[in-house]
């Protein structure tokens, strides 16, 4: 059993920024590494788009980079994994992988979300080497290059205009004839000459060169109607077929969206229970940035001290 006066529960880009502005606010601050330490730039390559690096960096290596610099300021890091969280008692109680159990006067939430993969062997052989599951990430290593996404819904659709003004060609494959997601974005993709949709139709296998310096060629794809084969040459195979929140344990304690992501007021990271806030992905279905996971680790954290500092002047006074 240990008590910390603020737990924050993992240790992406919103952990992180949470852990430095807390601990350098004076606050007694414990970060628990979770799962995938570091989070989802640590299965990304280059990064372009954090701003403060005039040159692409490699994202676990700016993973690293953000976690010493939490450590710098006085935040101490756990090598745990939360499995069980009662958010409601007094103190707020967790429950580690390791046995563990850590008391804390306050919460940040920032579990993060993890892509989901189809499964096939070759996806995970080709992961980082032409497979990826963010087109804003990645999207600008296959400028002027022939692209496939995988999927059906608004990330799909997103990705897919968002890779249409990059690349050459952008063939989206869904398994059904009938996207899921906004009209208007439907409008817009079957609209755009630079996306060309093959509908009931399912990847079967992502097809390169192996090895570490691997590439992409092509993509065997299946209509599932007919149950025809078809080679498409792509040198990168987007997958966009949703994010699962990583929100299973505080189910029954904070209110969520109908796909798990917890719901905050707009413009807020407190949720509806005293001294628990949250940052990042697990909260934002629609972002989904480094940048703004980060940001909204800073606002928990600063919410976090507000929210201390009242708890020590109540219990003075008390
Ligand atoms: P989603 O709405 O769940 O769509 C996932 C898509 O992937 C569906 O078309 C689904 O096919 C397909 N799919 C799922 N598993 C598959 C598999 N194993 N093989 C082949 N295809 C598969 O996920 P999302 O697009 O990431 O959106 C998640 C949530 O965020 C939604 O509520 C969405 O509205 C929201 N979002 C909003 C915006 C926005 O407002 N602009 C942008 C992005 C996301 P089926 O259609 O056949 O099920």
């Amino acid at each position: 059993m240990s008590h910390h006066q603020l737990l924050i529960i993992g240790s992406g880009a919103a952990g992180c920024t949470a852990a430095i502005y807390a601990a350098r606010a004076g606050i007694q601050t414990t970060m628990v590494r979770g799962m995938q330490p570091g989070g989802q730039l640590t299965i990304t390559t280059e990064v372009e788009n954090y701003p403060g690096f005039a040159k692409e960096i490699q994202g676990p290596w700016l993973m690293e980079q953000m976690e010493e610099q939490a450590k710098n300021c006085g935040a101490e890091v756990i090598s745990d994994h939360i499995k069980e969280a009662n958010l409601k008692a007094t103190p707020k109680t967790l429950i580690g992988e390791s046995g563990t159990t850590y008391t804390a006067d306050a919460v940040i939430i920032a579990t993060g979300a993890s892509a989901k993969w189809l499964g096939i062997p070759s996806e995970e052989a080709f992961n980082g080497k032409g497979v990826s599951a963010c087109a804003t990430c990645d999207g600008a290593f296959f400028r002027n290059q022939d692209i496939m996404v995988v999927g059906g819904g608004n990330s799909a659709m997103e990705e897919a205009l968002y890779l249409a003004n990059i690349c050459k060609s952008v063939t989206m494959i869904h398994r059904r004839d009938e996207f899921r997601g906004e009209m208007v974005l439907r409008e817009r993709v079957k609209a755009h000459e630079k996306i060309n949709i093959l509908w009931d139709t399912v990847l079967e296998e992502i097809c390169g060169t192996e090895g570490p310096l691997g590439a992409v060629t092509h993509a065997k794809v299946k209509n599932v109607k007919s149950n025809d084969i078809t080679d498409v040459p792509v040198t990168g195979v987007f997958i966009a077929i949703g994010h699962k929140p990583n929100t299973d344990i505080f189910k029954d304690q904070l209110p969520m969206d109908e796909t798990g992501y917890l719901t905050l007021e707009p413009g807020k990271v407190t949720t509806d229970i005293e001294g628990v806030f949250a940052a990042g992905d697990v909260a934002d279905s629609v972002y989904r940035q480094a940048v703004t996971a980060a940001g909204m680790g800073c606002m928990a954290a600063l919410d976090a001290n507000r929210y201390l500092e009242n708890l020590a002047h109540q219990k003075e006074a008390a």
